[in-house]
């Protein structure tokens, strides 16, 4: 099969991605094979592609795979062949753990992941344990249905962490792939919704989508929000966001990396101001955002790339030139 391959982490504006020949994976007794259509792209693959993060070497990256299930292992039975599914990012857990024992598998000690510990769907086939598998609901295309799955998953634990409740106003940091969908559930739940972001393409998609506030990070008005959400990978946009959040209000951190956080003062956090990072999601998160995909309808916004120019979507992402959400096309 044909495969974007990563051997040696390196800058994106050096291609890192090579395109390989791979043996078509065989899957275990509880797994499926899928026949890869469409893989989204994410801030993660592109951390993993650049090095700031490691999982196994060579690995194929991509978490955001939507294709058809075509072998069935022996005791695989969740899906018929034929089935379309989705594949993210938690691949699989231990279920023994604290963690997994305690309804929080996202945090499993011995967690295994898509595109990172075992190889992803920037490929033409890929397996899955079945159980970690998710359907897809009708009414999206291929393309159109990959950013719900990591994008679409991590946007919406990170709402569910920053305890934003309905009426309330939100404040979201940067605005690609995941707070394109996020803000589409929040404006579901009657929230007020600000957007802090640069790009001006992104703005004008924020509004478009319902925003009723853009513009940059300094600029959100002191004491404006009662929860918000950091997207961007920016460790300098922690202690404005806390400026801009209430009493009592919680900042959630949606990147699996961020640059440093920079010194500030107390008073930023004080009154029971909380910051806290989201890592991964579980399996419930996976079946609830797609049932929430299905029914507000979410509209995702994505820009196709064939798959071997997966180096240039990746670049694209961090130039933050991708409007919406970037997919690779799985053309035979
Ligand atoms: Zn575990
Ligand atoms: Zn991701």
């Amino acid at each position: 099969m044909k495969a974007m391959l990563l051997s040696h982490p390196g800058p994106a504006e050096q291609s890192p991605l090579e395109l390989t020949d791979l043996p078509t994976p065989t899957p275990g007794d509880d797994e499926v094979l899928v026949l890869v259509h469409t893989c989204g792209i994410c801030h993660t693959d592109l951390h993993t592609v650049e090095g700031e993060i490691s999982g196994k070497l060579p690995v194929v990256p991509g978490h955001q795979i939507v294709g058809v299930v075509e072998k069935i292992g022996r005791s695989a039975g969740l899906f018929q062949i034929g089935d379309r599914v989705g594949v993210p990012w938690l691949h699989r857990t231990c279920g023994e753990c604290e963690f997994c024992r305690s309804d929080r598998e996202n945090l499993c000690e011995r967690a295994q992941f898509t595109g990172f510990h075992v190889n992803g769907g920037y490929a033409e086939y890929a397996v899955v344990p079945t159980v970690f598998a998710v359907g897809i609901p009708d009414g999206f295309n291929d393309a159109h249905a990959a950013p719900l799955l990591c994008a679409g998953i991590i946007g919406y634990r990170a709402l569910r962490l920053s305890n934003v409740r309905r009426q309330q106003t939100l404040g979201l940091y940067g605005f690609g792939a995941s707070a394109h969908i996020a803000i589409q559930i929040a404006i579901r739940w009657g929230c007020e919704v600000f957007v802090a972001t640069r790009a001006t393409e992104h703005q004008r998609l924020a509004k478009e989508l319902g925003a009723t506030w853009v513009g940059h990070a300094e600029d959100v008005p002191s004491g404006a929000l009662h929860a918000a959400v950091i997207f961007a990978p920016a460790g300098l946009l922690v202690p404005e966001a806390l400026r801009a959040l209430r009493k009592g209000g919680t900042l959630a951190l949606a990147g699996i990396y961020m640059t440093p956080i920079p010194e500030m003062k107390y008073e930023r956090l004080y009154h029971e101001r909380v910051v806290r990072s989201v890592a991964n999601a579980t399996r419930d998160d996976a079946r609830q955002l797609m049932q929430l995909a299905g029914e507000i309808p979410i509209r995702t916004e994505a820009q196709t790339f064939p798959l071997a120019d997966a180096n240039r979507a990746l670049l694209a992402l961090k130039q933050s030139e991708i409007h919406g959400a970037g997919v690779l096309i799985i053309d035979r």
